[in-house]
């Protein structure tokens, strides 16, 4: 090799050693478990212990296909500005996102026409805002709390979880999926982490996720600067992968496992927006479909990301049943009963189909007051109509996208529930 070649080879190893050290970590999960085995070094052993025994349970139980896993979840907003206490709607707006991931009816699914459609895997999880608190009063399933700091630095994360350091206990973390949505540093990458199922006995008081207001949601604050690519609320599926014992797809190290065979190997963390093919037949032994940058557990861009595999979902719901297993009995979201169409008997609405304006005359006083909620096909909150306190009143639905919908009122345990139709067109 003469001088020349020898330099423009030096260049090329330089760049691509450059590229690869502006991969930061956006993701703290694995840094915090490893400074905790660093402390504790038996910790290795435990965690080796309690895979092996998912692996067997994965093996020996056909897991039952359970038509719905409902999680109760407290949202713990700490905020020092004000646009850091972020509104429900931004709250309710990734509750939504959630269900749609887990529930593979995510708009931006793969098609079928897409090699890796087949492993695409719907877990049956969905997230409500818990409605019953520890005490077992009714509750929004958030809290609020101003705090004294500006930001949390990255050292700092953890102390978010508790009052003598400034921020706020879990809610039992058996019955509750704890999330905080907090304002971490800017100058640090990181956009949230988890707790793993299998600390969840040695680390109660740690357990759920952290995340940035910039990272959360759909709207408000989701995506705003200096963070523009997380506005599509898959941080928090991401984060919730861990926190259901989920790794990242490269193992976390150079060609790593993460103990899920239908998820394609990769050399290391993808970033952004990668075409397909990616890293096709890479040193790890991926096929000729590449990597699956398209993978919650990978950091590439929201826009990106869509799909868990049936792996990831099998080892997720093995993971409720085991480690997880008491938020199966959990108190904190009393799912009402539902009497459809019974709405008809207490309301006249008109017109159906809707045209924008929904006319509601109610004969039925005690029911003034309430709040009317309309809600999609598979349940997720659209929007709120507050105080139906008029005989007569208008809802409008002109911002709402033409579709079939449920208006739903809740009283004393029970929603009335009716379908309707929107077409403005
Ligand atoms: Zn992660």
């Amino acid at each position: 090799m003469n001088k020349q070649l020898l330099l423009l080879c030096l260049l090329i190893v330089t760049s691509i050693s450059n590229l690869q050290a502006q991969v930061k970590d956006k993701c703290y999960t694995n840094i915090i478990r490893e400074e905790r085995i660093k402390n504790n070094p038996s910790l290795k052993n435990e965690i080796e212990k309690k895979e092996n025994f998912l692996q067997n349970y994965l093996k020996t139980h056909k897991l039952e296909k359970r038509s719905e896993i409902i999680i109760p979840v407290v949202v713990h907003v700490l905020y020092f500005k004000p646009e850091e206490n972020i509104s429900d709607e931004q709250i309710q707006s990734q509750i939504t996102v959630l269900n749609e991931d887990f529930g593979l009816y995510n708009k931006d699914k793969l098609t079928d026409k897409h090699a890796f459609y087949k492993y695409c895997g719907n877990s049956g999880i969905q997230f409500k805002l818990a409605n019953v608190d520890t005490n077992g009063n009714s509750t929004k399933g958030i809290t609020r709390t101003k705090v004294s700091k500006e930001f949390w630095k990255e050292a700092e994360l953890e102390d978010v979880k508790f009052e003598k350091y400034g921020g706020v206990k879990n809610w039992d973390p058996k019955s509750y999926l704890n999330i905080w949505v907090i304002n971490i540093d800017d100058s640090s990458n990181i956009l949230g982490f988890a707790s793993f199922p299998t600390d969840l006995t040695s680390y109660p008081d740690y357990d759920g996720l952290v995340i940035r207001h910039q990272a959360f949601g759909t709207t408000g604050t989701a995506g705003s600067d200096p963070f523009p690519e997380t506005n599509l609320g898959r941080t928090a599926t991401h984060e919730i992968g861990h926190w259901l014992n989920l790794f990242h797809i490269w193992g976390d190290t150079l060609c790593g496992d993460d103990m899920v065979a239908d998820t394609e190997p990769a050399d290391s963390a993808n970033q952004n927006c990668p075409k397909f093919p990616h890293n096709a037949k890479n040193s790890c032994g991926s096929s000729e479909n590449g990597e699956m940058y398209m993978n919650y557990m990978d950091y590439t861009s929201d826009a990106c990301m869509n799909m868990f595999t049936i792996g990831q979902t099998e080892r997720m719901k093995a993971s409720i049943s085991t480690y997880r297993k008491f938020i199966l009995n959990s108190k904190g979201y009393n799912v009402a009963t539902i009497i459809e169409n019974d709405f008809k008997n207490n309301f006249k609405i008109s017109p159906i189909p809707s045209n924008g304006t929904l006319q509601i005359y109610c004969n039925k006083k005690q029911l003034f007051e309430s709040e009317i909620t309309l809600v999609d096909l598979f349940g997720n909150h659209i929007k709120s109509f507050e105080n139906i306190s008029e005989n007569t009143t208008e809802l409008n639905c002109e911002d709402i996208p033409d579709g079939m919908y449920f208006l739903q009122l809740q009283k004393n345990n029970l929603i009335y529930s009716v379908k309707i139709i929107i077409n403005k067109q």
